[in-house]
């Protein structure tokens, strides 16, 4: 029996992941949860797996649960404190780190300082602090496992070959709902269309940066610290089906591709029976009732987010954490219809540019470039509605 606590389980990812839990009662325990404020769904996951521990970060909506009677097994904790606890929990095998954004950093780490593998979705943890991550995880010697689908498929495709023989990665990226879009359908993009992902169904964040395809830059960054390859060995290839997730190419110019159709409850399944596969209750691919599998490249030009993102990849230092910080936070302002969606890039480059880096090896710097890029980010959005 593993013991899981799922950081972020209110969430697309957290709710999958509970799925798969729920058909394989005699396989895992919830012992932690942790969300936000969805107070609602949180209450109904306490009753129904009864965790040891469970933390709501928002500390009103935390402070309506503790009526114990109705949770006699669970200590209800809240605040970031809380959160940290709950991805501490010393009676788990795994942590699964679902929360959405620069939120899932300390937590993340907080389970690595105490010794817990980790399943990681949170990618926003790998694009500002990469190589402490890593840093902290050999220290510690805590094995990270992908949940990202991308880099499940890289995992095991990676399993078949020595390191020094790849000649390169090759991410797939569907292009997300705006990728057919004309320049002049850019300038006219709203929420509703931006949030439509033609194949996969996420939280509004992350949709948001897959019709951007910085996702697809935050995504190249993860791999380069997951599997320690050089920004020159990863690249990028959009494929509108989804079914291919991933690629390797070796030496001898083999290439490796891993497919499947896109639900993210299979690479979840993989992180969670890891290193064991289970038969999972899914739909099966069936290739022949596809019309066909096309792949094409990136559009820098309609898609500027991404050169941007492969740029703060080389450049390294606290770049990647103001592009994630400054991204966030434009992010949450265009679903709120503060600014536009084109606004997004041209407000991010703002921030990056005025941005002085220093050296991303500590988490200090790493924490206040990115509250300087919220403030600088913040004052922008301000100062553009006046
Ligand atoms: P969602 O927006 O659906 O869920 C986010 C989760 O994080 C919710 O449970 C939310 O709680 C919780 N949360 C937010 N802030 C905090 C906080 N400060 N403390 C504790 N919990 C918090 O996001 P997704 O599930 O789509 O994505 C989660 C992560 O996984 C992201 O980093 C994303 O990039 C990555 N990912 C997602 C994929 C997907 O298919 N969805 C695929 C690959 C990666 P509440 O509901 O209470 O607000």
């Amino acid at each position: 029996m593993k013991r899981i606590v799922i950081l972020g389980s209110t969430g697309s990812i957290g709710t999958n992941t509970l799925d798969i839990v729920r058909r394989f009662p005699d396989q895992f325990q919830v012992v932690g949860l942790a969300a936000n404020e969805n107070r609602a769904l949180f209450e109904k996951q306490i009753k129904e797996f009864r965790p040891t521990v469970a933390a709501l970060f928002n500390k009103k909506s935390a402070h309506l649960l503790t009526d114990k009677k109705r949770y006699p097994r669970t200590e209800i904790l809240s605040g970031p404190d809380g959160v940290m606890q709950v991805a501490a929990c010393p009676n788990s095998d795994l942590v699964i780190s679902a929360i959405v954004g620069a939120a899932g950093l300390l937590p993340t780490l907080s389970a690595i300082f105490a010794k817990k593998t980790v399943a990681l979705a949170n990618k926003e943890t790998m694009v500002m602090a990469g190589s402490i991550v890593q840093r902290e995880a050999r220290l510690h010697q805590v094995q990270i496992l992908p949940i990202d689908s991308e880099h499940s498929a890289l995992f095991q495709l990676m399993l078949k070959g020595k390191q020094e023989e790849i000649n390169r990665v090759i991410l797939t990226a569907s292009g997300g709902p705006l990728l057919r879009y004309t320049p002049a359908m850019m300038k006219q993009v709203t929420c509703k269309a931006a949030l439509s992902h033609p194949t996969w169904k996420m939280g509004p964040k992350i949709s948001i940066d897959s019709a951007t395809l910085v996702n697809k830059g935050f995504e190249m960054i993860e791999a380069r610290w997951l599997f320690d390859l050089p920004p020159e060995k990863i690249d990028v290839i959009i494929h509108p089906q989804s079914i291919v997730h991933s690629m390797v190419e070796l030496n001898d110019l083999s290439v490796m591709a891993q497919m499947g159709l896109p639900d993210m409850r299979i690479p979840i399944a993989y992180a969670l029976f890891y290193p064991n596969r289970e038969p999972l209750p899914f739909q099966q691919l069936d290739l022949t009732k596809l019309s066909g599998l096309t792949f094409e490249m990136p559009n820098k030009k309609q898609f500027p987010l991404l050169a941007t993102a492969i740029d703060t990849m080389t450049e390294g230092k606290t770049y990647p954490a103001v592009l994630n910080a400054a991204n966030e936070e434009a992010v949450h302002a265009f679903l709120q219809e503060k600014i536009g969606f084109l606004d997004i890039y041209k407000l991010v480059r703002k921030v990056l540019d005025a941005h002085v880096p220093t050296s991303s090896d500590s988490i200090e710097s790493v924490l206040m470039a990115d509250r300087w890029a919220r403030w600088e980010m913040t004052k922008l959005v301000q100062k553009g509605k006046k």
